[in-house]
This record gives C-alpha cells, structure tokens and sequence, in this order.
C-alpha cells in the first residue's frame, strides 16, 4: 500500500524505509487513488503544466476585464512596464502570477491548484523557474507531483479551502506547493524541501479570506503574485540551510489552529476585512444592482 500522506515526518520516514524518492511516493499514491499506470499521471500532469502556460499566455495576450470592473489587464501592465523594481525575473513572476489568476478571474481556463482562487501561483512560479533555469517540462512535472503531496498533507493535517481555513489555506498552500516544487527542482535535499514548505507557512500564516463583493477577484490576484515571491524567497532560505526552526509538521498544525478560530466573516462570506470596507461595500452594491439590471422582465401577472 502507498503511504497516505498525512505528515512530513511520516512522507520522509516511509520514504527512508522503503528507498524509494520523494516524486516516486508520491506517484504511487496517485497509481493506486486514481488507478491507471505511471505514464497516465505523468500525462496528466504534463497537460496541467500545458494548461498553466496557456494560462500566463492568455493573461498577459488577451484582454483580462472582469465583468465587475475590478481587475483591468493588471498583469500586463506589470509585464510591460518599464521601471523594473527589482530585477527582470522578479518583474515577469509577478506579472505571470497576476496573468494567470486573472484568466480564472475572467472566467477562463485554468488549474485550481490547489484551488481557483490561488490558481496563479503555480503557472507564475513553475514557468518562471523553468526560464531562469532552463528545465524541461518533465521536471517542472516532477516538481507538481511534489507540490501535489504537500497539498495532500495540509489537506489532511488544515485545509486547503478559503471557507474553512481562510486564505492562508488556499495562497498559503499554493505558495507553500511552489516553494517545495522549487526546491525539488533545483536539487534540494527532503529537508530543505519540507523546510521551504515551513517557512511559507509561517510568512501566510493567518491570512483571511476577504473577497470583495464575494468575487474572487479582489485581493485574490494581487495575493497570488505576493505568494508567489513568497515561494521564491522560501525557496533561497531553506536551500541556503537556514532552519524555519520550528518543523514544518507543526507550522501546518499551526495554520490548522489559526484557521479553526478565525471567525466566520473571515472565511470567505464577504463580511469581513477588505469585503466590509467602505469601498469594497459600495462596489458590491454596485455590482448587485448590475446583476439585477441584466435580470429578464417578469411577465406582469394578469
Ligand atoms: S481571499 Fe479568499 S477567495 Fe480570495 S484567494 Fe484568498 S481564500 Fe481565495
């Protein structure tokens, strides 16, 4: 039997007593859950990967207008801006984080990976990896798989949802995916790897889930670029060896623990954080008021 994801300590002590790589746990879990051979999840995978880049592609090409006016071709304006703050690479991940969680704020296509309000996080992490580093898909894939056994665990030990956990189930756990997938990408050994997953825990640790006007749009786009950075520099502390200090077991209990007395405004109601400002309520009214508009005329009763 695969072994059932339920702690780091565990994924890393069954790993150790079988001989077997992290990527490779992780796949037969997939085998025996979804049935299918190795090659079907590899091919699984890899049309996920094609999907994410389709995703940066259309977020920074097409033109990204949601219906509520909220979300206006951001990524793009950041991708072309020419004051660069920081440095090319860091300019192109947050304009791909912002692109790719734009297309799924307009509807389009992506993966929710975790989730849909955190899909940017992924695509602008992998694909800017893959560019700096010159990885084939194959190994982003790989890297996936590990971001998939991550999710697995705070699953099981949090959640990975903005209605029960907060955002920093479903940003927090995205970043923490990418920043593992990192790692493992570029050669990090188990304990750097679940050490970058620590570290992005603690820096989402208690994040709310605010969306204004209940659209996941407003601050879930900007969240994915900054979870995105995130990963990035959990990434470059953890292969540095630079302990989180406390393991990451606990760091995800943690979450687990904040996330359960978070009260419920913060949990993805609208009641509560950016969703109750001023102006997130003005727009919300605004935005029900447009809905009741596009409503057909009831036909007068006789
Ligand atoms: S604020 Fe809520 S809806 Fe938006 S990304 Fe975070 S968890 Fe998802």
């Amino acid at each position: 039997m695969s072994f059932l994801f339920e702690s780091f300590s565990g994924w890393k002590k069954y790993c150790d007593e079988h001989s077997i790589s992290l990527v490779d746990s992780v796949l037969a879990y997939e085998v025996e859950q979804k049935g299918g051979s190795p090659e079907k999840i590899w091919h699984g995978l890899n049309q996920a990967y094609q999907v994410m880049k389709e995703a940066v592609k259309t977020g920074l090409e097409e033109d990204m207008n949601s219906r509520s006016g909220m979300i206006a071709n951001g990524a793009k304006k950041v991708y072309h801006n020419p004051l660069t703050v920081l440095s090319p690479d860091f300019q192109r991940l947050i304009a791909r984080a912002l692109a790719a969680k734009e297309v799924n704020s307009c509807m389009g296509r992506v993966v929710a990976a975790p989730t849909a309000g955190a899909s940017g996080i992924l695509p602008g992490t992998m694909v800017t990896l893959q560019e700096i580093h010159g990885l084939t898909d194959a190994d982003i894939c790989e890297g996936l798989l590990i971001g998939a056994g991550i999710a697995l665990i705070i699953e099981e030990k949090a959640s990975l949802a903005g209605a029960v956990g907060g955002c920093q189930a479903e940003t927090g756990s995205a970043a923490a995916m990418a920043a593992g997938a990192i790692v493992h990408c570029l050669g990090g050994t188990t304990d750097q790897l679940f050490n970058a997953v620590g570290i992005t825990i603690q820096c989402m640790l208690g994040l709310i889930c605010d969306p204004v006007a209940g659209l996941v749009e407003v601050p879930c786009v900007v969240r994915n670029a900054s979870a995105a950075a995130i990963a990035f520099s959990s990434a470059q502390i953890a292969l540095s060896n630079v302990s989180a200090v406390i393991p990451v077991d606990e760091c995800i209990e943690a979450m687990g623990e904040v996330g359960a007395s978070m009260e419920s405004r913060y949990k993805e109601t609208a009641m509560g954080g950016l969703a109750a400002t001023l102006t997130g309520q003005q727009i919300a009214k605004r935005i029900l008021i447009q809905d009741i508009e596009l409503l057909p005329d009831e036909p007068l009763p006789d």
